[in-house]
């Protein structure tokens, strides 16, 4: 590979370096998935071949399991798919997606061997599986799931051993890569990339890595692109100098980060910004007005008030209970306010919640107000250039724009959009809806600065005419972890 090497990283084994010099948005290396699969949740919502939600697919006559989009897609994934279709269908049932995605590499790796290209720099066989160091209960579901791929792998295929197969359950378990649809919002399968895996871990990194769905639908054309993830540089790097990515959202305190990271990946972060604790102070931060501080007892009481709330507001959000949602976020930011400081973590997520589940409710003045708040937050808190910053800018922006605050909503748009060109790439789906909001929004904008008057009537005539789209229901905010959670 051009831009990239491996090499002995001091105290964390292996990683990978650039060899030369670049610089935001510069892409490090693309690579297509080793093998990838749906969601056993997802299995009758998404296409089995590029992943998009679909309201109509049309399932795989064989094995009745697989759906696809059309024939194009079907056709796309056969060759992935063909052996596990007659396994499915003598099994009689469906494996698991860990026992799914684990036949599947392997069935690879008996065609292929463990490399399958000259830009892939490790071997499968290669990869650390961490299972010594898994917990004696996630080690007693991976000797289940051993046991069930055993059942379900076909006499026809070539045996394997118990600790191959262990081998890769095991990195599956702890490098399998959160597969979102192709506008970036929701996690809908898992996928293994070889050379992913030997990037290490950095709360504040200096890369992203991103997933392109590419373009199925124009198979067999110039235009044609494939599902890959790209690794991106988040600002300059230099010759030699060793790439990072986030396996955990940076929205944690340090200590937090490092419980997380400790439990699904077996380190202990020593980054700079957790030894140094940086931005802890922040994201605990009391309300400070004119030197006046609330009181010890006050913070520690609005904490512990929070941290209940917030179970209560997830749980009535997973119920679907949307107006328990919004009183209890209202009754609870009224507390908060008084006490804890703008970039408060509970603060925060007690504003994303409310805001996504406003818009949804059609409350968009309100969810715009809240929305603003906490990119305001972020902006504090993420490094300028991280997705998740941009991909909260871009919602905030677009609810902005909802309601009517025409400027404030064209800025919001631009500014997700300068991260999002970096973080995705200019030919990233979201990239390209983003380019047709900020056009849209800044003809909106002129428009609104001609003539305010006849802003309004023209957007409340295009408002009747055509009811506001229904949002999706609002989930658990974006994809922020990397590698799937258990
Ligand atoms: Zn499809
Ligand atoms: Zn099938
Ligand atoms: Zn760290």
């Amino acid at each position: 590979m051009e831009s990239v090497d491996v090499f002995d990283v001091p105290g964390k084994g292996r990683g990978l370096r650039t060899t030369k010099e670049v610089w935001a948005g510069d892409v490090l290396f693309a690579e297509p998935s080793f093998a990838a699969v749906v969601f056993d949740s997802m299995a009758e919502h998404v296409c089995h071949s590029c992943f998009r939600r679909q309201p109509k697919l049309h399932r795989c006559g064989q094995c009745k399991f697989a759906q696809y989009c059309n024939r194009t897609c079907q056709r796309q994934a056969w060759e992935e798919h063909k052996l596990e279709c007659a396994a499915i269908k003598a099994y009689g049932k469906v494996p698991n997606e860990n026992i799914r995605l684990a036949a599947r590499i392997l069935w690879r790796v008996d065609k292929e061997g463990g490399i399958v290209s000259d830009t892939q720099l490790i071997s499968i066989d290669d990869l650390e599986n961490h299972v010594s160091d898994m917990l004696p209960e996630d080690l007693k579901d991976l000797k289940m799931d051993v046991l069930h791929f055993l059942d379900y792998w076909p006499r026809y295929s070539k045996p394997h051993k118990v600790e191959d197969v262990s081998h890769v359950l095991g990195l599956i378990n702890c490098n399998g890569f959160s597969m979102s649809d192709h506008r970036g919002l929701n996690a809908v399968g898992v996928g293994l990339f070889p050379n992913l895996c030997l990037i290490n871990h950095d709360c504040w990194p200096n890369c992203t890595v991103i997933l392109n769905n590419g373009n199925q639908t124009a198979v067999n054309t110039l235009f044609h692109t494939q599902r890959r993830i790209e690794l991106r540089a988040l600002g300059k790097i230099s010759t030699g100098e060793e790439l990072t990515v986030a396996y955990v959202d940076f929205l944690n305190v340090s200590s937090e980060r490092q419980r997380q990271l400790k439990q699904q990946y077996f380190f202990d972060c020593t980054c700079k910004h957790c030894t140094e604790h940086i931005k802890d102070d922040l994201m605990m931060a009391a309300k400070e007005v004119d030197d006046n501080k609330p009181s010890e007892e006050e913070v520690k009481e609005v904490t512990e008030y929070s941290l209940k709330m917030l179970e209560k507001m997830e749980k009535a959000r997973v119920e679907g209970d949307y107006h328990e949602v919004v009183k209890i976020s209202r009754e609870c930011l009224e507390k908060q306010e008084k006490v804890l400081a703008d970039t408060h973590l509970y603060m925060l997520r007690v504003l994303s919640t409310a805001s996504e589940v406003l818009s949804y409710l059609q409350f968009i003045d309100e969810a715009a107000t809240y929305s603003r708040r906490m990119v305001e937050g972020y902006m504090k808190l993420y490094h300028p250039n991280n997705a998740a910053l941009g991909m909260a800018t871009m919602r905030a922006g677009v609810t902005h724009w909802q309601a009517g605050f025409i400027e404030v909503g064209h800025s919001m748009i631009c500014k997700a959009y300068a991260i999002i060109m970096i973080t995705h790439g200019p030919t990233h789906p979201i990239t390209q809806d983003l380019e047709a909001m900020r056009r849209q929004t800044e003809m909106e904008l002129r428009m609104f600065q001609q003539n305010e008057y006849v802003y309004h009537s023209m957007r409340e005539a295009a408002l009747k005419n055509q009811p506001m789209s229904m949002r999706p229901e609002p989930v658990e905010e974006g994809i922020k972890n990397l590698f799937r959670r258990k």
